[in-house]
């Protein structure tokens, strides 16, 4: 019989925290780790090597809680890295890894490990971010978390760029760049609203249709 990382009889999962900036997605995620060590499981956290807003080997999230991480360059590596006694691998800031990210957690949750990942679900403009779509697919529990819209105090699902003229997906940065921001009050400019005016048109001629 072979014996797996994980309890005995363990699956390993895979969980995902996600939502916006500013929603307490690391915080979630700390919380999670920090209740695996008391229950004394070999606990894992990795980060990618890109994201050194606050410090290059910790996580640290919006409220200063912080724990120790190994950060990286690729998912592989992420694979490379996990040691066979370890039973839980944290992950933050999991939208910044490559499309690989989905096929490495897979692998170790059949270990039997536990993931658990947090990460941005959509970009400042509104769309999936990078693996994010397939991680929440493949993801047995989802927490999504809302953070608090700056403009009005509604839940906020979005993140909303200060400066829309920077166009890169990925902008490393805090609330010097980025701000939460509800459904109303986050502003994608763009395609969305062409299609949004296509579809207004459309309602309209049909009424008409109706009317006559
Ligand atoms: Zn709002």
């Amino acid at each position: 019989m072979t014996l797996f990382a994980g309890m005995p009889g363990s699956s390993g999962s895979i969980e995902v925290v996600c939502g916006p900036m500013f929603s307490g997605k690391t915080e979630e995620l700390i919380r999670r780790v920090k209740r695996a060590q008391i229950a004394r499981q070999k606990v894992q956290i990795f980060k990618p090597a890109i994201d050194n807003r606050y410090h290059e080997t910790e996580v640290v999230s919006h409220s200063s809680l912080s724990i120790e991480a190994t950060p990286v360059n690729t998912s592989v590596e992420i694979l490379q890295k996990v040691y066979d006694s370890t039973r839980v691998v944290a992950i933050d800031e999991v939208q910044f890894f490559d499309e690989n990210i989905s096929v490495v957690v897979e692998k170790l949750a059949r270990r039997g490990i536990r993931v658990i990942m947090a990460g941005l679900d959509q970009d400042f403009m509104g769309k999936p971010f990078g693996p994010m779509a397939n991680l929440l697919a493949i993801a047995d529990s989802v927490l999504k978390i809302q953070a608090i819209c700056t403009v009005c105090g509604a839940p906020a699902s979005k993140t909303f760029r200060k400066n829309p003229k920077q166009q890169e997906q990925v902008l490393v940065g805090e609330t010097d760049l980025y701000e939460a921001r509800c459904r109303a009050h986050a502003d994608f400019f763009g395609e969305d609203q062409d299609q949004l005016a296509f579809f207004v048109n459309l309602n309209e001629s049909r009424s008409k249709t109706q009317n006559l």
